[in-house]
């Protein structure tokens, strides 16, 4: 993932124009080793299509559109009853314009390098979570009392634009309080935080989202409550007109879920307008506090909320919006550059702390990651610098939140350190947690080389901070060479007695047949030599 790391924008990284880089050609294709198919030395595109497609990267990805383009003009028709096979050169030419994104992937480069782990994951959550069936769907509007409760979809992209989805990933629902997220970085693209925050508060108000409650300032209490989001409303392109404020919304939507267009479900739409007591009061009472700016029209305001939260798309086009909150405000499909990453900073320490009404503390304590909840059964987590989620199922909870949503969540960060606060506890054996971020086996065998070369310079404070990552301390290289061995070949007393003290095996092999009480012998460690013959029971006269 490039943005957020080196600060520059993704755009700077596209795709080279043909003919103007240097590796063009032979060794271009060299790049394509894994595609090889035996010694003929030509490639398989099809073979090539399925490694994309494992690593998360589908044939509708943007950024591999001329590659399929071209692999489709060049399939032979009718199929080929040998695999289809191309050159080294015409395979380099298909691919050229999108050789970036298709390296990185070959390599296992991609922000999720295991990514088939991580959809076995996912595929397994989705199972047990599809079990549970408590909760109701919100009966305040008949539209919303009447979907099929027992629907349920996970989808997710990562910052590098690799997607999953499981379920009903295809069906739109309406965004309801999710919408608000995105309300709130539009204010701030427009207005800056300073003059957004002279009408609306950042504090969690501790109650429902449509608590007629404000602030001691008499303005709302945050951006993420319904008070809050009817002030964004408010702030959003006050010179347009209502339709054109309302395309603005959602061709952002569109912008940020990948540039498929969103839907709008009127009916919704309708029946929000005309249930909507509590939100005219809202609405009245914070006019009365004098806390809009001067000149709002609170109707066209109040319908210009309910628009937004019409507002239809599905769970995989919630997941990449979500991942591009999740990638500082860029759209990994696209690399368009929606929000700053400023913006998105703000919005996700509001979704941290106001994102999921008043289960909010509850949820930074469990799950730890911004997330935002709407009475649709809609849930957007976002795991910064790594991957967005959708869930989608629409029976709540007495918050007003999806009991599937927050349980897929609860599941995620069983198996992964990806709470905010995870990176204090690590990922060893006895959290039972992987790093997505890492490659199959990179995190055993870092913690393993880390733990023998600390051992080697003598670095005590280093295995202890291994040790509270719970790198196993009695593990061997490739060699068969352990810490103890290595401890003990340099004469590191003070690190011999530590391990011995974690109760490791003091007489490890290694493949030469050597024990650490060799080492401390051939190296003239006298004092460990005792120490080690205490610890193994070794006679040291009778060797
Ligand atoms: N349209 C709903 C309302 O204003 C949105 C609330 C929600 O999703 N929590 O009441």
């Amino acid at each position: 993932m490039a943005v957020a790391k080196n600060g520059k924008r993704p755009a700077d990284r596209s795709s080279t124009p043909p003919g103007t880089d240097p590796h063009q050609g032979a060794a271009h294709a060299g790049a394509f080793g894994c595609f090889e198919q035996g010694s003929s030395g030509r490639l398989s595109p099809d073979r090539l299509l399925n490694v994309l497609r494992r690593t998360g990267i589908l044939p509708d990805d943007p950024r591999i559109a001329e590659t399929v383009a071209n692999l489709d003009r060049a399939r032979p028709a009718p199929p080929p009853a040998e695999p289809w096979l191309l050159a080294a050169e015409e395979f380099a030419a298909a691919t050229q314009r999108n050789r970036g994104i298709i390296e990185r992937a070959a390599r296992g480069e991609l922000a999720v390098p295991d990514f088939p782990a991580l959809v076995a994951d996912l595929q397994r959550i989705y199972q047990e979570v599809r079990a549970d069936r408590r909760g109701a769907v919100a009966a305040y509007i008949p539209q919303l009392a009447r979907v099929d409760a027992d629907q349920f979809a996970i989808s997710v992209c990562t910052v590098d634009g690799q997607r999953f989805s499981i379920g009903d990933a295809d069906v739109n629902f309406c965004l309801q309080s999710v919408s608000k997220t995105v309300n709130y970085c539009l204010t701030l693209e427009e207005h800056g935080p300073d003059t957004v925050h002279r009408h609306v508060g950042r504090e969690p108000s501790g109650q429902g989202f449509n608590e007629l409650t404000f602030n001691k300032a008499g303005l709302p209490h945050n951006p993420m409550i319904n008070a809050g989001a009817i002030m964004s409303c408010s702030l959003i392109q006050r010179g347009l007109d209502a339709a054109d404020r309302f395309d603005f919304v959602a061709d952002t939507w569109k912008r940020l879920a990948g540039g498929r267009g969103v839907g709008f479900n009127n009916s919704v739409y309708l029946s929000e307008r005309n249930t909507a007591d509590r939100n005219f009061a809202l609405g009245y009472s914070m006019r009365e506090r004098g806390a809009f700016p001067s000149g709002t029209d609170l109707l066209a305001t109040l319908e210009f909320y309910f628009q937004c939260c019409s507002i239809e798309v599905d769970a995989q086009q919630l997941a990449v919006a979500a991942a591009s909150l999740a990638n500082a405000g860029v759209c990994p499909l696209t690399e368009d550059p929606v929000f700053s990453a400023r913006t998105v900073r703000h919005c996700l320490s509001l979704m941290s702390s106001c994102g999921m009404y008043d289960f909010s503390g509850e949820f930074a304590f469990t799950i730890g990651l911004p997330a935002k909840s709407g009475v649709s059964g809609a849930l957007m987590l976002v795991v910064p610098q790594l991957m967005g989620i959708a869930i989608w199922s629409p029976r709540l909870d007495a918050h007003g939140n999806s009991v599937r949503g927050i349980e897929v969540c609860r599941g995620l960060v069983d198996c992964y350190n990806v709470h905010t606060y995870d990176l204090l506890t690590g990922t060893g054996a006895g959290s039972g947690k992987r790093d997505p971020r890492l490659r199959r086996q990179q995190s055993a065998i870092e913690g393993i080389v880390g733990l023998c070369f600390a051992a080697s310079q003598g670095d005590l404070n280093e295995i202890r901070r291994l040790t509270a990552c719970n790198v196993p301390l009695g593990a061997a290289d490739y060699d068969g060479r352990t810490a103890l061995h290595l401890a003990a070949a340099e004469g590191h007393r003070d690190i011999v007695e530590f391990l011995l003290s974690m109760g490791v095996d003091p007489q490890p092999v290694d493949r030469w047949g050597g024990t650490p009480l060799d080492d401390a012998n051939r190296f003239g460690h006298r004092e460990l030599v005792q120490l080690l013959a205490d610890a193994t029971g070794t006679d040291l006269a009778g060797r």
